[in-house]
Parts: C-alpha cells; sequence; structure tokens
C-alpha cells in the first residue's frame, strides 16, 4: 500500500468530502493541532460513507439502464436485481428474428455500464419476487440454480426503491396463447422465432409431407397489428422474398403471411395516411391483411378467430409458426404490490408527476410498469382560485393570473396545450373567451366564471405510450433529480404548491416526443414526427437513418430500426453504448454468444 504523507492524506480527504472538512481544517488552524485534524477527517469521512442512502433499483431495461447512466451522486449505495445482466436494445429486436443482426450487436453488459461509475453499484442476476413496502424490503430470487437444482434467496433493504421492471406480454387469457404462440419481447424470444422459422422451412422441404401439409407450415400468423406486429411481417417478408425463396426455391410458392388484427385497421396509433399506406404496401407485398379479425383460441395447427365484420362468425385457419404480439400485461409480483397499496384494478402502478408511486414513501416506478397519473385542473381549481387571488378580493384580475400562469402550466401541462389546440397566446385570450367581448385588462372572475374559462383543459390529458423513449426520458429525469436531492431540499426549483406551502422540490418529468418510425419492408418507412408531419417511402428511410445515427448514441430510441446490415454497420459506429460485449462475460450473455 503506497504510504501518504500527513498533508497527502489531508488533502485527499478534502478532495474526497471537502464540505465535511472545511469546519475542522479550520478548528485545526486555531488549536494548532495537526492530530487532531487528521484524527477528524477520517471520521468525517467515515461519517460521509455510512450517511449513504441506499437505492434499489429493479431491471435493466430502457428505464433503469437510464437511470443507473446517469446517476453520478456518489452519496448512494445502489443495488441493482434484475434477471438479465445485459441491457438489450429492443428496437432492433425483428431484426435479429431475421438474422439481419445479430443478437450479440444488440445488447450491452450492465456490468460494463456500472464499472464506469463513480456511484457504489451492485448487481445481482435475480429478479424480484415480492416488494414489502411497509418495511422497505425486496424479496429476490437468483435465476441461476445450483447444482441441486435450488435457487438462491435474498432479501434488500431500502432507503429509496426504484421499480423499472417493465410489462409482461398480454395474452388477454386466451387459450393455448401460452402454449402454442411465441413472443417478441426478450433476445431469447428473438432468436427462438429465427430458429423456427428456418425449421419451417426444413420440415416442408421433407419429401413425405403433402402439399397440404406443407403450406401450413409455411403459413406464419403473426397476431396483432401495432408497430412489432407490423415490423415484424415486414422484416419476415424481406426475409423469405430476398433469402429463404433463393435457398428452398421447391416450396417458395406455398409461403403466406397473415397479419391479423381485431380493429378496423393496422397501425391504429399512426396517422391515416400512414395506416392506409402500410395496409397497401402489404397487400401488393402479398402479406395477407386481416383486420376486424380477433384471436379467439390457439391450437397446436389452427388458429381460431372471431371474424367482426361478418356477424362474429368463428373460423380457423391453419398455421405453422405463429407470433403474438398484442401489447402489454402486469407482472404477477407487481400485481401483488399494487393490490398491497391500494391500487387494484389497474393495469401499471399508478404515480405522480415526479414518478413517486401513489401511496408510498421513497418509492418510484417508471417505464412500461408505470404510468403517471396527471392531476386535474379541476381537481384543484379552489386551491388555484386562492393562491392566485392574492388581495383576497373573491375575484382574479388577469394581472394576478398572469403571476401564477407559469407555475399552472408547470403544474398542469394540460394548459399549455389547450391553449396550443385553440390558437390561444395566453391565458388572457381564454379568460376573454369565457368573459364575452370585454378589454383584457379589466377582466376579473369569480371562482365559478374561473371554472367554466378551465372547464375543457383537462380534456387534453393524455396517457405516456409504453415506448423506449418515454422509459428512457424518465430514467434520466429521476437519476438527475437523485443527483440534486439535497440541493433542491434546500432551493426547491418546482412550480407553486397550490394545496400546500411552498415549491415542490422538483420540475415534474415532462415528455418530449421525438416521433416515430415504423419500417414497413422493402426499404420503406413510415415516419410521424412532432408536428404532426408525415413522410412515407424511400425518403423517410434516409430521415430515420440520420435521425437514427443523432439519437441512438444517445441511448434514446424513437426509431423502429430497419433490417439491412449495411445500415446497421454504419449505425453501430455512431452508438458508442451499444458495442459487443466481450466474450469473457457471464450468465445470459455468454448463452447468447453461444447461441
Ligand atoms: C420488439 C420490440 C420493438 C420495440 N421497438 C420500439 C421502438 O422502436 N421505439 C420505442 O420507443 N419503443 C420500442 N419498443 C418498446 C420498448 O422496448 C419498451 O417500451 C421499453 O423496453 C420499456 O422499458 P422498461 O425499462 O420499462 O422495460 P424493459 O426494457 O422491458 O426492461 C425491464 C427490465 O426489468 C427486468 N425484470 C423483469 N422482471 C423482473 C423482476 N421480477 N425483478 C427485477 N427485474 C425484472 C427485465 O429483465 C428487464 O431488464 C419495442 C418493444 C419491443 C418488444
Amino acid at each position: 500500500m503506497p504510504s501518504f504523507t500527513f498533508f497527502e492524506r489531508v488533502s485527499r480527504a478534502f478532495r474526497d468530502h471537502g464540505s465535511n472538512l472545511k469546519l475542522v481544517l479550520l478548528c485545526t488552524t486555531v488549536s494548532g493541532g495537526g492530530v487532531l485534524a487528521y484524527g477528524e477527517a477520517v471520521a468525517a469521512s467515515e461519517a460521509a460513507v455510512t450517511e449513504k442512502k441506499k437505492v434499489v433499483v429493479l431491471g435493466t431495461g430502457w428505464a433503469g439502464t437510464s437511470f443507473m447512466r446517469n446517476l453520478n451522486n456518489p452519496r448512494y449505495e445502489v443495488h441493482v436485481v434484475s434477471p438479465r445482466n445485459y441491457f438489450a436494445f429492443t428496437p432492433l429486436l425483428p431484426s435479429v428474428t431475421c438474422g439481419t443482426v445479430e443478437a450479440r450487436s444488440i445488447v450491452e453488459p450492465v456490468r460494463n455500464i456500472f464499472r464506469k461509475k463513480k456511484v457504489d453499484v451492485q448487481f445481482s442476476e435475480a429478479e424480484c419476487v415480492k416488494i414489502d413496502a411497509a418495511n422497505r424490503k425486496v424479496y429476490c430470487r437468483s435465476n441461476i440454480s445450483n447444482n441441486l437444482n435450488e435457487k438462491e434467496e435474498f432479501v434488500v433493504d431500502y432507503d429509496y426503491l426504484i421499480i423499472a421492471v417493465g410489462a409482461n406480454v398480454n395474452t388477454f387469457n386466451t387459450p393455448g396463447v401460452t402454449e402454442n404462440c411465441h413472443f417478441l419481447k426478450e433476445v431469447e424470444d428473438a432468436q427462438k422465432i429465427r430458429r423456427t422459422v428456418i425449421d419451417c422451412f426444413e420440415r416442408a422441404s421433407l419429401p413425405s409431407l403433402s402439399e397440404e401439409e406443407k403450406k401450413r407450415i409455411l403459413h406464419f400468423a403473426i397476431v396483432g397489428g401495432g408497430p412489432t406486429g407490423v415490423e415484424f411481417a415486414a422484416s419476415l417478408h424481406d426475409f423469405v422474398t430476398e433469402d429463404l425463396v433463393n435457398l428452398y426455391p421447391g416450396i417458395k410458392d406455398l409461403v403466406k403471411i397473415t397479419l391479423l388484427e381485431a380493429g378496423d385497421h393496422i397501425l391504429g396509433m399512426f396517422d391515416k395516411r400512414i395506416t392506409g399506406f402500410a395496409e397497401d404496401k402489404f397487400r401488393r407485398d402479398g402479406i395477407d391483411v386481416k383486420t376486424g379479425s380477433m384471436v379467439v383460441k390457439v391450437s397446436e395447427k389452427e388458429i381460431s378467430t372471431k371474424e367482426m365484420k361478418n356477424g362474429g362468425e368463428i373460423t380457423t385457419i391453419p398455421y405453422g409458426m405463429a407470433v403474438w404480439s398484442t401489447g402489454i400485461g402486469t407482472r404477477p409480483f407487481i400485481k401483488d404490490f399494487m393490490s398491497q397499496i391500494g391500487q387494484i384494478n389497474r393495469r401499471a402502478i399508478a404515480t405522480d408527476e415526479w414518478l413517486r408511486v401513489e401511496a408510498t414513501n421513497n418509492v418510484y416506478a417508471l417505464g412500461d410498469c408505470a404510468t403517471i397519473n396527471q392531476r386535474k385542473v379541476m381537481e384543484d381549481i379552489a386551491a388555484i382560485f386562492k393562491k392566485a387571488d392574492k388581495d383576497n378580493s373573491g375575484t382574479l384580475t388577469v394581472k394576478e393570473f398572469q403571476e401564477v400562469l407559469a407555475d399552472i402550466c408547470e403544474r398542469y401541462p394540460q394548459v399549455e396545450l389547450y391553449l396550443k389546440s385553440k390558437h390561444m397566446n395566453d391565458l388572457a385570450d381564454l379568460l376573454k373567451e369565457s368573459k364575452g367581448d370585454v378589454e383584457k385588462e379589466s377582466i376579473e372572475l369569480n371562482i365559478e366564471e374561473l371554472k367554466t374559462a378551465l372547464s375543457k383543459v383537462d380534456s387534453q390529458m393524455k396517457f405516456l405510450p409504453a415506448t423506449a423513449q418515454v422509459a428512457s426520458q424518465q430514467g434520466t429525469y429521476l437519476a438527475k433529480c437523485f443527483n440534486r436531492m439535497e440541493e433542491c431540499e434546500k432551493n426547491p426549483e418546482g412550480p407553486i404548491r397550490f394545496r400546500g406551502e411552498g415549491r415542490h422540490r422538483f420540475k415534474p418529468f415532462r415528455y418530449k416526443h421525438l416521433g416515430q418510425f415504423a419500417p414497413l419492408g422493402g426499404e420503406q418507412t413510415a415516419a410521424q414526427l412532432p408536428g404532426d408531419w408525415v413522410s412515407i417511402g424511400h425518403s423517410s428511410q434516409w430521415l430515420w437513418y440520420s435521425q437514427a445515427s443523432q439519437l441512438a448514441h444517445k441511448g434514446v430510441s424513437s426509431i423502429r430500426l430497419d433490417t439491412t446490415l449495411y445500415f446497421w454497420e454504419g449505425l453501430k459506429s455512431n452508438l458508442k453504448e451499444f458495442q459487443h460485449f466481450p466474450e469473457s462475460c457471464s450468465g445470459n450473455i455468454a448463452e447468447l454468444v453461444n447461441s
């Protein structure tokens, strides 16, 4: 061990724990007691270490990893628990199914991320099985079995709990789905799909099978016309028409791809122009798009659907491989946690706008497992009125209102959205609308008139989508709050507390939508960017390329990435954070490398 002089030790301690030591150094100077100074320096630094708050993070997906990447306050001691010891870049999963991208190119070991941190981080490859919020404990079980096929169990205490465990696949309890369908959620799922597609082609090439059986085996059914189902259908079509038909020329004409969607259109969350274009393109490509077709049962060889357009008639379709991609559900231990805290009959954990789980202390939830319960203006209207009415006159002037407008817009983002939707410049226009033809300056409202003026603003509230963009932005936001916890405790930077005193510690989370892309195969992409800007076709592919390379290196995905290896190779050079992982990695990653 290197030996340090007294001054080296003091200066090192000062550098590490500067604020704790200022007082000690001052005492030293006055008393002249050098030994006293050193003794106190050690004590102070030990105190600083023991004061560390324990943060437990559950999950290493978009939300958990983005929290960890951005957390840099050494006052925390972090324990990350996740059954996956790597982060997976989910937008590229559909490309893994068809082999255009290798699985190992889209994952990064989390230990690699944590290694670079100044914060104390411990990682356990395990799953949380229970949260005991009352006693601040999480119960975990390792997902690696020992020689006796037993799994280690352990309990972790926390001061702060960050729940970022994503979501389950939602089968809507449809019989036979779990047993017979593939899902596309994890890297292992994508690899399994890839193997199954090839297996189907090999089986259909066996000489003993009838033509009908070959047709069945080569019928690929995709259930769910959302972005994932559409992108997978497009990737599969490209894979079949560009690669497999050359390898299996004798059976190429027997291949069929069907996309089943219960709603009236595929890509329902996109602009109508994109939906129409995608449906037409798929039909031209020979992908059978069946809308209004709800899957009610899946058996080993057949899918039963209820045809909404034909009065609910039940039909059956023979299939060889089915991929289920119909949305997300709640993990069982999250359901249990939600019932503990009185959040029953919900799909996701309800948080406030600061991502704190409602009805708990020091528990935060983000990403696909959570949803923000945006507070309504109408719930707080009396408190807003009281705060704004500074002279207690019982009426509000425009000037009084404008003084709290910034805080209102920050606390209730729906107000700003409403003003924008009505093309109004400021709140005075809104107040004027409710007061009729009077001069702005002379407007005065009582509480009932204020209620009328703001009665429609809550209609602008929207739930955030379950996307990587949202999860990643929430992780970054929360880490920044944690980094500045003490600072903002002393100098709160959030909006006024309308129902209490002072200000909120932090600004609430605000989502910034960066746009959405849907690759449709054949180098064609649909893009919907902020401001309802829509671009479809080959040109958007290039737009997507350029935006992808700019955004992906930040670990932010607004992108449904394409299947061209050429582009991916180019993109990878921009993906500073997504490197090939070292062969020496253990656990899940090693399995991926070998597969
Ligand atoms: C095929 C596909 C393509 C997609 N494409 C896009 C896209 O282009 N753009 C976009 O914005 N979004 C896309 N998404 C959605 C996006 O991937 C999700 O919204 C995002 O992953 C949510 O992040 P998360 O951190 O909440 O959950 P996840 O990323 O799912 O991470 C959850 C983490 O929790 C861990 N975990 C699970 N159970 C436990 C437990 N019991 N204890 C501890 N840890 C646990 C998991 O192992 C994982 O590490 C896509 C999704 C899929 C499946």
